[in-house]
């Protein structure tokens, strides 16, 4: 079978791996001179399913409110004349009850979980290096009644299999001494023991030169996909500014920009764009740095270690298709940097840009087929899209080949027929 898939990011590369292992004829089209380009070169790194919470929550319209008003918030929304914004956002709400909440949450968390374990056996098989940090992760709180609130609130995590322990500061200090100096400044920290992180976009890379050299997959880098055709319930072709290109299944994994060429053939996937903002630092030789990934849970920074650099991210802002950055949008990740980890980084290097996650209303992914027969959807993984990389690629692989996927699909095949 000939598969073509649309997006070099860590879907679409992951996604070419498990067809080409399954015999499949496999190309990749991709816009930039290199895969792991966009979200997956931007991410903080953290493989996180204790951090696998739905963003659209009870809470969530109150901080969007306020976020309207001007305040400070987790989400933000900039209001503009874009009806996608209006007809996203009306459905993210409706995903915010505590029930729905929940649901998409234990949706995200067992897939996450799914993707850890094929992300393992993958790197063992390919022997692939991408910077991990296997110490779990430090989700940290500065005020002792919010830890409070975090440790009920991750007591769902845990009654559904992730391992986590709460550690007051001085704990948090033994295991990353990068907290020594500046424990006196949180209450402590919830660890999720099966989190790590590495480099997305380094992965990536790799795994794109395993597909290459070791299983044949062709990369057309430097293509840009205009739009599909169809005829009847098929896709005939991807066109590209080089051409059309054909293939017995097709694969749309082009992250934010998925629902723009989804609609050349009429199909409306819900996935708009969340903003975040990307820095990386090159380590202080010397210096006193953060050896465990973690998030600043007030002032809603990630963090984590690359090699020899750090990366720190923040923010998520529903403004639209809209790279754009200032200096001044930094300013929360280098105040966060400076207060815990003053030492660690020459902060005066910074390499800084905005990013695009593609944000599903509820938070899941759409995985599978819809009204064609022949086009699969990987994409709308929002803020877990490194952690659910290789899980959603596995399954939108056994999908194309005909077998059942090992992880049900409950809450992920509802999405994909609800997107047509
Ligand atoms: C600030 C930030 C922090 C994050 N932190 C984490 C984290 O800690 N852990 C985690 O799990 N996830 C995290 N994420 C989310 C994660 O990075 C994304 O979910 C993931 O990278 C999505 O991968 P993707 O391949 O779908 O998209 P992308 O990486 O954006 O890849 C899509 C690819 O398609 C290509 N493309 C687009 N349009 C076209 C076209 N028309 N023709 C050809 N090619 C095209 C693009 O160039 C790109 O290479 C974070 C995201 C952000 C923005």
């Amino acid at each position: 079978m000939k598969a073509l898939v649309l997006g070099g990011g860590v879907i679409g590369v992951a996604t070419a791996y498990y067809l080409a292992r399954e015999g499949c004829e496999v190309a990749v089209v991709e816009q930039q001179d290199g895969v792991g380009r966009e979200a997956t070169a931007s991410n903080a790194g953290i493989l996180a399913a204790g951090h696998a919470f739905a963003w659209a929550s009870p809470r969530a319209p109150a901080q969007l409110l306020r976020s309207l008003l001007g305040q400070e918030t987790a989400i933000r929304v900039r209001l503009r004349p874009d009806p996608r914004l209006y007809a996203w956002g009306y459905r993210f709400l409706r995903e915010c009850t505590a029930e729905r909440a929940r649901r998409n949450t234990l949706v995200k968390l067992r897939l996450c979980q799914y993707s850890q374990a094929v992300m393992a056996d993958l790197v063992r098989r390919e022997g692939i290096a991408y910077h991990a940090i296997a110490r779990g992760a430090l989700y940290v709180y500065r005020d002792p009644a919010e830890l409070e609130v975090g440790a009920r609130k991750m007591a769902l995590l845990s009654a559904h299999g992730q391992r986590q322990e709460i550690l007051d500061p001085d704990a948090v200090a033994k295991l990353d001494p990068v907290f020594e100096p500046v424990k006196h400044k949180i209450a402590g920290a919830v660890r999720d023991l099966t989190d790590s992180s590495g480099d997305a976009r380094l992965f990536t890379e790799e795994l794109a030169r395993v597909c290459r050299e070791k299983l044949g997959v062709a990369f057309h880098l430097g293509t840009r996909v205009q739009g599909l055709r169809a005829q009847g319930d098929r896709i005939t072709g991807a066109v590209t500014d080089r051409g059309v290109l054909t293939a017995d299944a097709y694969v749309l994994a082009l992250g934010v920009q998925s629902p723009l060429v989804a609609r050349t053939v009429g199909v409306r996937l819900p996935i708009y764009p969340a903003k975040g903002y990307s820095s990386t630092f090159p380590l202080r030789p010397g210096g006193l740095a953060p050896t465990v990934p973690g998030v600043d849970e007030q002032w809603l920074v990630a963090w984590s270690r690359m090699g020899d650099r750090l990366r720190l991210t923040s923010t998520a802002e529903f403004c639209g298709y809209d790279w754009r950055w200032t200096p001044r949008d930094f300013a929360n990740v280098l105040r966060l940097a400076r207060d815990l980890f003053p030492d660690a980084a020459d902060y005066t290097r910074g390499e800084y840009r905005a990013c695009l996650r593609p944000m599903t209303p509820g938070g899941p992914p759409i995985l599978g087929a819809g009204r064609h027969r022949n086009l699969f959807f990987n994409a709308g993984h929002g803020h877990m899209g490194w952690t659910m990389a290789c899980g959603s690629a596995r399954i939108v692989a056994d999908l194309i080949v005909g077998r059942t996927p090992e992880l049900g699909l409950d809450g992920l095949a509802v999405r994909a027929a609800a997107a047509t």
